[in-house]
């Protein structure tokens, strides 16, 4: 397995200061002293690059802000106070009443939620498709469709996504492509692989330890001399900010059609936790992606149900090889056969920690159906892969032995 050794110094350099306070500093206020007049007018019109109000910028974010877009090879990023902020930000900048979106993959529950039920009540349209059917998400896209959605690691089916396929048919027509990374930082790169837009849940894998609630979306830049999909009449809401911010475009689109009005900003302290978690990343991902592989592999070799793709069995195992060369992130399944199975092995296991979260150092395990999916029909369920007794696991920085030895004897 590849490691993140490219990553190691460049966080670490990147978010410390050689002069005056190492640790990135909280600018811990509201808003931002312009001296004079002639400033503010230029602040306002973006001529000027100074912090304007917290809601749409803090300088502790922007700090953040800088290093996620650098990691991601972006243009600039936005931070915002959850992931789900993340994706509603990426989202209502680029969508009116009357559009669809296409969504690609085993969805976290909040987006689905998000698509199928907060969106369809203001007239955009989600059509939801597994990750193989690339014929009938070419055939589903129409002159409404503003976005193709997906998630580079189903949360929590583990079908892997052809990245590189499905941004060949969003190339093709035309279409917006966002990739939710959260679960994949640093060994998926969307943005190389033709996304425009990354959303991250910062909460996960990037802070690591359950300190700080957090998001970013991370864009690229538009082709300003060249043939670009947001110069065609389908986006014509954006071509103003292209025509003033040229290659930034996408940002100020974010923060004048959803940041300003819906206000989903992060916290100056919370940019501050997000940076102390984001030092380590590295270290961490490396430890765990390495900790999943063995782990897997002994649990299965020990006949328990586990779902990853670094199993042979799995029908995604050739891509796993091919394009996951750093794993995929901290997730598997455990299928237990029913819920009272599933509720006995946790109840009996010592070392997990029984919660609705991912990416943290510690082992996180979850009944999935009675809890994030409890009020979801027999059929969603089907189609993300819930079963009755479905347990999703996150490995933390734990000895691998301890886990497998705890997994076992609660079986
Ligand atoms: C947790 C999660 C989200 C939502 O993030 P919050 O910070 O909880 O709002 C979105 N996508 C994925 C893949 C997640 O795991």
């Amino acid at each position: 397995m590849e490691n993140f050794e490219e990553y190691s110094s460049f966080f670490v350099q990147e978010l410390g200061s050689k002069e005056g306070p190492v640790s990135p500093v909280i600018a811990q206020s509201a808003s931002f002293g312009y001296g004079d007049c002639a400033t503010g007018e230029n602040i306002f019109d973006g001529s000027v690059k100074k912090p304007l109000y917290s809601r749409v910028g803090n300088p502790t974010g922007a700090k953040l802000e800088g290093v996620l877009a650098k990691m991601d090879d972006g243009i600039g990023a936005i931070v915002t106070s959850s992931g789900m902020a993340a994706t509603t930000l990426a989202v209502m900048s680029i969508v009116s009443a009357g559009d669809e979106i296409i969504s690609i993959g085993g969805l976290f529950g909040g987006t689905y939620a998000l698509f199928n039920e907060t969106l369809a009540r203001f007239g955009v349209t989600t059509n939801f498709f597994d990750v193989d059917a690339l014929e009938a998400i070419e055939a589903a896209i129409t002159d409404k469709t503003k976005i193709v959605y997906l998630e580079s690691v189903g949360n929590p089916n583990m079908r892997l996504p052809d990245i590189s396929a499905i941004s060949a048919i969003c190339r093709k027509h035309g279409i917006a492509l966002i990739i939710d990374n959260t679960i994949t930082p640093m060994s998926v790169k969307p943005l190389l692989l033709g996304a425009d837009i990354i959303v991250y849940s910062t909460t996960k894998i990037i802070s690591g330890n359950a300190s700080v609630l957090g998001g970013a979306a991370v864009f690229r830049a538009i082709n300003v001399d060249g043939e670009d999909k947001f110069k065609t009449s389908r986006y014509e809401d954006m071509h103003k900010f292209i025509k003033k911010m040229g290659a930034m475009a996408l940002i100020p689109n974010a923060k004048k059609r959803a940041m300003r009005d819906f206000g989903m900003s992060s916290s100056a302290f919370s940019s501050y936790l997000t940076m102390l978690g984001l030092e380590t990343l590295p270290l961490r991902m490396d430890r765990i992606v390495t900790s999943v592989d063995k782990i897997v592999k002994a649990l299965n070799k020990e006949g328990l149900n586990i779902n990853h793709p670094c199993l042979p069995a799995h029908p995604h195992h050739e891509r796993y090889l091919k394009d996951f060369k750093s794993g995929c992130g901290t997730l598997f399944t455990i299928d237990m056969g029913s819920k009272e199975a599933a509720f006995a092995f946790l109840d009996k296991t010592k070392l997990p920690t029984i919660t609705a979260n991912i990416g943290d150092s510690r082992t996180l395990c979850l009944h999935m159906a009675s809890t994030i999916y409890s009020d979801f029909s027999k059929d969603e369920k089907k189609f993300l892969g819930i079963t009755d007794g479905l347990i999703r696991v996150s490995i933390g920085l734990e000895n691998p032995q301890d886990i497998i030895d705890d997994f076992l004897q609660a079986r």
